[in-house]
C-alpha cells in the first residue's frame, strides 16, 4: 500500500466529556467493535487493576487514577483508528489540551440529564479555536433528561456551533422507544437488554407497529421532526469539517443503544489526518520523509529505569523502527531505536508506522514538548503548540537554599515535560508554578522529592484567570500583586487576574490593551 492509501485509512480522534458522562463506557463499547477487548467492564481498570495502563508512579497508586493520557488503536472495517484518551477527573491537565492538538477530530460526549458541562466546555473551546471537527454523542438517553430540543439548543448557544442531528429520539427514560436514523431513513427500536431493531420508514405503517407508532411519544417525535426538515440546518459535510457544524448523535452508551450507528457514521465522516502548518508552508501527510511532533513527555513509566518516553503524533510519511531522524530545534541526529506503541496498558514494540499514527519514544533528555523530529534533508519546525491557561497558581521555592541548584534543574525538566508552567513574577523575580489543577502539585513536589532530592514549599496565590499580552502593551504601571504580571518562559508576558470581576474591570477600563487567553504563535500577528 502507498502512504497515501495508508493515511487516508487513519482516524485519529479524542473523546471529550466532563467526568461521569460516560466516556468510559462508550470508549469500551468501542473497543469491543474492535475487538481490542472481550467482554465490556474491563476497561475501568483503574479499580479492576486489569487495564491499569499507569501502575509506574506511587502517585497513581495512592490514588488510583491515571496521571497521563494513553493511546488506543485498532482496525475497524477499512480503517485504522486511533483513540487518544484525554485524562478527566482531578487528573484533568494541560496534556488534557495538548492531546487536542495530536487529534484530527473529537467526539464529544453530553449527558443528557445535566447538558452541558463546566469541563466539556473548556475543551470544547480549545477545538473551536482550533478548528477541530466536532462529534457529539448524546448519552443517557434510557434515563429521563432534558428535552433534545433543549439540548439542541444548549449546544448551539452555549458552545456557539451549528447542529445536525443525525438522528431523533422518541421519549426518553422509561418511554424510551428508539430513534429515527435521519439518514437511513429508518426507525432504529430500542428492545431494552435485546438487541436494537432497524424498521425502515416505509414499513412503519404495518399493523404489527401500530402499537408502537400510535403512542404519543412516537407523534410528538415525528412533529419534531418535520420541523427540523423544515426549519433546521441541512447538513454540511464541509462545515463538520471546518469545525462550524457538529452532526448530533443520540444513545445510550450503557444499554448500548445506538453506538455502533454512531460509530459507522462517525467513522466514514471524520476526516483522516490533515496537512499541518509548518515554518516550511503546508505538509502534506502523503509526504514521503516522515515528520512528526512531539506533544506529550511522560516520565518514568518504569520505575526502574527512570526514563522518559516523548509521544509523537506523526504528521507525514511512514516511521520505521530504527530510523534515523533530526530533531529540528537542535539539528541533532536520533536512532528512533525504543519505539513504542502505548496501547491502552502494554507497551508493545512497533515496527512501522504512518501520518496520524502516535507513537511513544524513547526520550535520552533530548525532547521538548513541541519538537519536531524529520527524516531525510528537510529542515523546518511545525508550528509551536499553543500556550493553555493554567488555572491554579503558586509560588514555590527550595525548603532549603542551599540546593537551589537541583532546584533549578529539576523545575527546568519538570517544565519541559510541560505538566507544569513556570513564570517569573516580574517584580520581585520569584518563581511562580502555573497548572491546570491541583494534582500537578503534587506530582511536581512527588517527583522533585523523588528524582531531584529537593523538598520544595509553596505559597498559595489561588484561582487566577490568566491573559497574555502583547509585547508592546506591556505597562507594569497598571499591575500590582493583586493583578500580577509575570513573564513565561519564552519572556512572554502575561497577567494573573484575580478574578472574572477583575478581568471585566480591566477590560472596560483599558479597551485598547489585547488580553489572548490562548497563546498561539500567531498570537503577535
Ligand atoms: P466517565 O467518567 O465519563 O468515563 O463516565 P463512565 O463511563 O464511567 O460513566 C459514569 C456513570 O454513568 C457510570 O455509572 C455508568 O454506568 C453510567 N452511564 C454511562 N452511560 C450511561 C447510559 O447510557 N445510561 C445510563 N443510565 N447510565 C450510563
Amino acid at each position: 500500500m502507498t502512504i497515501k492509501e495508508e493515511v487516508i485509512k487513519r482516524k485519529t480522534f479524542a473523546i471529550i466529556s466532563h467526568p461521569d458522562a460516560g466516556k468510559t463506557t462508550l470508549t469500551e463499547k468501542l473497543l469491543l467493535y474492535g475487538n481490542l477487548i472481550r467482554s465490556a467492564g474491563t476497561v475501568k481498570g483503574k479499580k479492576s487493576g486489569k487495564f491499569a495502563t499507569s501502575d509506574w508512579m506511587e502517585i497513581e497508586k495512592q490514588r488510583g487514577i491515571s496521571v497521563t493520557s494513553s493511546v488506543m488503536n485498532f482496525p475497524y472495517k477499512n480503517f485504522q483508528v486511533n483513540i487518544l484518551d484525554t485524562p478527566g477527573h482531578e487528573d484533568f491537565s494541560e496534556d488534557t489540551y495538548r492531546t487536542l492538538t495530536a487529534v484530527d477530530s473529537v467526539v464529544m460526549i453530553i449527558d443528557a440529564v445535566k447538558g452541558i458541562e463546566a469541563q466539556t466546555l473548556k475543551l470544547f473551546k480549545v477545538c473551536r479555536m482550533r478548528g477541530i471537527p466536532i462529534f457529539t454523542f448524546i448519552n443517557k438517553l434510557d434515563r429521563e433528561g432534558k428535552e433534545p430540543l433543549e439540548l439542541l439548543e444548549e449546544i448551539e448557544e452555549v458552545l456557539e456551533i451549528e447542529t445536525y442531528p443525525m438522528n431523533w429520539p422518541v421519549g426518553m427514560g422509561k418511554r424510551f422507544l428508539g430513534i429515527f436514523d435521519r439518514q437511513n431513513e429508518q426507525f432504529i427500536k430500542f428492545n431494552g437488554n435485546e438487541e436494537e431493531t432497524h424498521i425502515p420508514y416505509t414499513e412503519l405503517t404495518s399493523p404489527e407497529h401500530q402499537d408502537m407508532v400510535s403512542k404519543a411519544e412516537f407523534e410528538s417525535a415525528k412533529d419534531e421532526l418535520a420541523l427540523l426538515d423544515e426549519a433546521g440546518d441541512s447538513f454540511s459535510l464541509e462545515a463538520v469539517l471546518k469545525g462550524e457544524q457538529t452532526p448530533v448523535f443520540f444513545g445510550s452508551a450503557l444499554a448500548p443503544f445506538g453506538v455502533h450507528d454512531f460509530f459507522d457514521s462517525f467513522i466514514s465522516l471524520a476526516p483522516s489526518p490533515q496537512p499541518r502548518k509548518s515554518t516550511e508552508g503546508i505538509i502534506e501527510p502523503s509526504n514521503q520523509d516522515f515528520s512528526g511532533f512531539i506533544f506529550k513527555i511522560q516520565a518514568n513509566m518504569n520505575p526502574a529505569h527512570r526514563d522518559r518516553i516523548a509521544f509523537i503524533r506523526i504528521c507525514s510519511g511512514k516511521f520505521e523502527r530504527g530510523m534515523s531522524v533530526k530533531l529540528s530545534r537542535t539539528g541533532k541526529v536520533f536512532k528512533l531505536s525504543q519505539s513504542q506503541q502505548i496501547v491502552a496498558s502494554s507497551r508493545d514494540t512497533i515496527d512501522e508506522a504512518y501520518a496520524g499514527d502516535i507513537i511513544g519514544i524513547y526520550d535520552p533528555n533530548a525532547y521538548q514538548i513541541g519538537d519536531t523530529l524529520l527524516e531525510g534533508k528537510a529542515n523546518y519546525e511545525f508550528d509551536e503548540l499553543p500556550k493553555f491557561p493554567p488555572e491554579v497558581f503558586k509560588k514555590v521555592m527550595a525548603k532549603n537554599v542551599m540546593k537551589s541548584k537541583q532546584f533549578k534543574k529539576g523545575i527546568e525538566q519538570l517544565v519541559q515535560e510541560g505538566a507544569i508552567q513556570l513564570f517569573k513574577d516580574k517584580r520581585t523575580e520569584s518563581y511562580i508554578l502555573g497548572a491546570v489543577g491541583e494534582l500537578q502539585y503534587e506530582v511536581f513536589k512527588y517527583r522533585m522529592e523523588n528524582e531531584y532530592n529537593v523538598e520544595v514549599l509553596f505559597e498559595t496565590i489561588g484561582e487566577r484567570i490568566p491573559r497574555w499580552l502583547k509585547r508592546e502593551q506591556v505597562n507594569e504601571a497598571l499591575f500590582d500583586d493583586r493583578n500580577i504580571l509575570v513573564r513565561d518562559r519564552d519572556d512572554n508576558y502575561l497577567v494573573l487576574f484575580r478574578n472574572e470581576f477583575a478581568l471585566n474591570w480591566f477590560k472596560d477600563n483599558h479597551k485598547d490593551i489585547e488580553l489572548i487567553d490562548l497563546f498561539e504563535v500567531n498570537s503577535y500577528d
